[in-house]
């Protein structure tokens, strides 16, 4: 359904026509929300570009806004979904992308919806889909973990994020930034830091730094796990106290004062040493050290 479209109303990603926008429709920013939208043309296409949208392919947008990046993706995809919390928003979206009736609006919270059942409905003539999004600060990490684990049939999911959440995500062992974050990342997909972004392209400015992120979604994880709820667990468990040995992390949540000596024998077979702290293990590493602690404890009297 067309609606007209007032002056102004393509590409609304500048200062002033936002502004106007906003103020026209009384629109009051919701903090909590992490409403910050985007005002620059050039971030917009550098986001848009490492999708590697064309016709035939599909983009779901989180949180919209007031439609700033769902323009630039409606130009480049065949298809474009958003799914947006804020019902204050719709009115001002209904404008913004009247010109483009391949882009639609789902008002609700992504972290309920289901979005197996928004693939079949929205997707099932692409060739591919893409997540692109300027997220919500407040919930990166569950929206990232639910488009994972959900296992939809995604190309890329490229986002704007607090730049130290996309170092974490990006992270390889042995320093600070590694964590449960990066393996669970890195298990589903090839992350690359697209670029660093100045606070200046919001309204308003965030009090954080951004980056860019494209994650390049694995069609294989890059190491054999039979159970992947247990070596999320073990991984989960190796970073407790992020000071503490492998060891001492690993005998706290798995074995007993009785059996813990059998963990020093587990680790060493698996070609860890004990003394190890839970930063310096690949992927590779935790996926022998699960399925040997798996083994283990499924064995009577254990
Ligand atoms: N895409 C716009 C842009 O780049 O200018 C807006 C991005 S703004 C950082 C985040 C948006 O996500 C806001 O519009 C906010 O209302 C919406 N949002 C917050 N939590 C959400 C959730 N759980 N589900 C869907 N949308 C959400």
């Amino acid at each position: 359904q067309h609606v007209t479209v007032p002056a102004g109303a393509e590409d609304i990603a500048s200062p002033k026509r936002t502004n106007d926008l906003l103020k026209r429709h009384g629109f009051k920013l919701k903090k909590s929300l992490g409403q910050n939208f985007l005002i620059d043309t050039n971030v917009l296409n550098k986001i848009v570009g490492a999708a590697e949208l064309d016709k035939t392919k599909g983009a779901l947008e989180i949180g919209p806004g007031i439609g700033a990046l769902t323009q630039q993706l409606a130009k480049a995809a065949g298809r474009v979904t958003a799914v947006e919390i804020d019902q204050r928003l719709l009115p001002l979206l209904k404008e913004t992308l009247a010109p483009y009736p391949h882009a639609s609006v789902i008002h609700g919270d992504v972290l309920q919806v289901s979005l197996n059942d928004l693939f079949k409905e929205h997707f099932s003539e692409c060739s591919g889909v893409s997540v692109v999004a300027n997220l919500p600060y407040y919930v990166t990490t569950p929206i990232i973990m639910k488009l994972l684990e959900e296992k939809l049939p995604l190309e890329n999911i490229v986002v704007m994020i607090q730049k130290e959440v996309a170092e974490r995500m990006a992270a390889g062992p042995g320093g600070k930034e590694y964590g449960s974050l990066s393996i669970a990342v890195q298990y589903y997909c090839e992350p690359e830091i697209v670029a660093i972004v100045p606070h200046t392209v919001f309204i308003p400015q965030p009090n954080v730094d951004s980056a860019v992120i494209k994650l390049k979604v694995r069609q294989q994880p890059p190491v054999d796990v039979e159970d992947e709820d247990f070596f999320f667990d073990v991984i989960q468990a190796s970073f407790t106290q992020r000071r503490k040995t492998i060891y001492n992390n690993l005998s706290a949540k798995y074995f007993t004062k009785e059996n813990k000596g059998e963990l020093e024998g587990l680790l060493r077979e698996a070609g860890i040493e004990p003394s190890r702290r839970g930063e310096t293990l690949s992927m590779q590493e935790y996926a022998e050290l699960s399925k040997r602690l798996k083994a283990y404890l499924k064995k009577p009297g254990q």
